[in-house]
């Protein structure tokens, strides 16, 4: 079987900055209960390391204890958490993805400047509950181009979209193309708001997926970013299936299967894609091909407000970077450690620094 390793996939800057707020909080108060307001990021197994080595993740501030410490996921937060946290003398520390913010400020300032703002995204998830809490009488949701006739628009000459940051940019496409259509002057955000990471994840599975006849995404199902690689994948007429790790396997999904595709979501750990690597060259032998689509080099600093918590326990933060301890999607050391024939197949279209 040939195994093809999507390149990019896995990790973003906002999870190795999310994870790295949440193992540095660990180490700077050892004992010490840390609550996080929501999955720090979705995925299921980060979120189980994490409650074994004893963090608490809450889905309402009331869970915790008056003066105790409590992290923002990467998710972000609305207005009325931030003054929750606050009103409970709670020492919060934000790992808000920064490009989760620059959507919550585009927000705030449209809605200043007197907009009425459409935000395409998926009205339960907890970014867009953190976007909408901004402004939250300037905001509706667009899940999907049957809800245009159902907005209360007050002036159509005075109307933005936003988007959320991990949406298919092909849905997306398609819903800002009928609210344009619905509204000509639709003002559009000065840059895209679906990130970097996940837009590159998804060009390299819609550059790679015509090639392989099964799609393999490692990504937890609450993990928007993950479900739209399945989509993508779909749309591209291969068929995909998310799974959290290789014991979803299922032996009947690669019947007449020669070539597969694995990538994984933003928030999924590179060690579960090794594990799966190995179970299939077990079960089926085999190769590995990379194939390197897009380069990424986005790094993020530590949270403004982790760096106030250092000073607070004697650790300067100066120079602090955020730790990376996975070990990045491209494996040639690894796999040559474990003798796995491979090559690298150099198609790169672009690099995100
Ligand atoms: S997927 Fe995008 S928005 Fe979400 S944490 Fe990663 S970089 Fe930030």
């Amino acid at each position: 079987m040939k195994l093809i390793l999507a390149n990019p996939r896995g990790f973003c800057a906002g999870v190795y900055m999310a994870i790295d707020v949440v193992d540095q909080m660990l180490q700077l108060c050892p004992g010490e209960p840390i609550y996080v307001y929501h999955e720090i990021v979705h995925n299921r197994h980060v979120a189980e390391r994490f409650r074994g080595r004893g963090v608490k993740f809450i889905e309402d501030l009331d869970e915790v204890p008056q003066g105790s410490m409590v992290v923002f996921s990467a998710h972000g937060v609305s207005p009325a958490v931030r003054a929750q946290a606050e009103d409970r003398n709670l020492t919060a520390i934000d790992a808000t993805c920064p490009l989760v913010t620059k959507v919550h400020n585009e927000a705030i300032r449209y809605a200043k400047a007197g907009y009425q703002i459409l935000l395409v995204g998926h009205l339960n998830h907890q970014e867009v509950a953190g976007t909408r809490g901004e402004a939250p009488e300037a905001i509706q949701v667009v899940e999907s181009p049957a809800n245009i006739p159902n907005l209360v628009i007050k002036d159509p000459n005075k109307l933005v979209y936003l988007t959320q940051t991990t949406l298919s940019t092909d849905d997306a496409e398609v819903i800002i193309k009928a609210l344009k259509a619905t509204f000509p002057n639709l003002k559009e955000p000065p840059s895209s708001d679906i990130c970097y990471a996940t837009t590159n994840r998804q060009r390299a599975v819609r550059a790679i997926a015509p090639d392989a006849d099964l799609v393999l995404v490692v990504g937890s199902r609450n993990s928007s970013n993950s479900v739209r690689l399945t989509e993508i994948s779909q749309n591209a007429g291969t068929k995909a299936r998310l799974i959290d790790d290789k014991s979803e396997l299922r032996p009947e999904w690669f019947e007449g299967v020669k070539t597969v595709l694995i990538t994984a979501g933003a928030s999924a750990p590179e060690d579960l894609v090794h594990d799966l690597i190995v179970e299939l060259i077990e079960r089926y032998g085999g190769e590995v091909e990379q194939r390197d689509i897009y380069n990424e080099e986005v790094e993020f600093g530590l949270p403004g407000t982790l760096k106030d918590l250092m000073r607070t326990r004697g650790v300067d933060p100066a120079g602090r970077r955020v730790v990376r301890e996975d070990s990045g999607p491209k494996l040639h050391g690894w796999l040559e450690s474990r003798g796995i024939p491979h090559r690298t197949v150099d198609l790169t279209i672009g690099a995100t620094h």
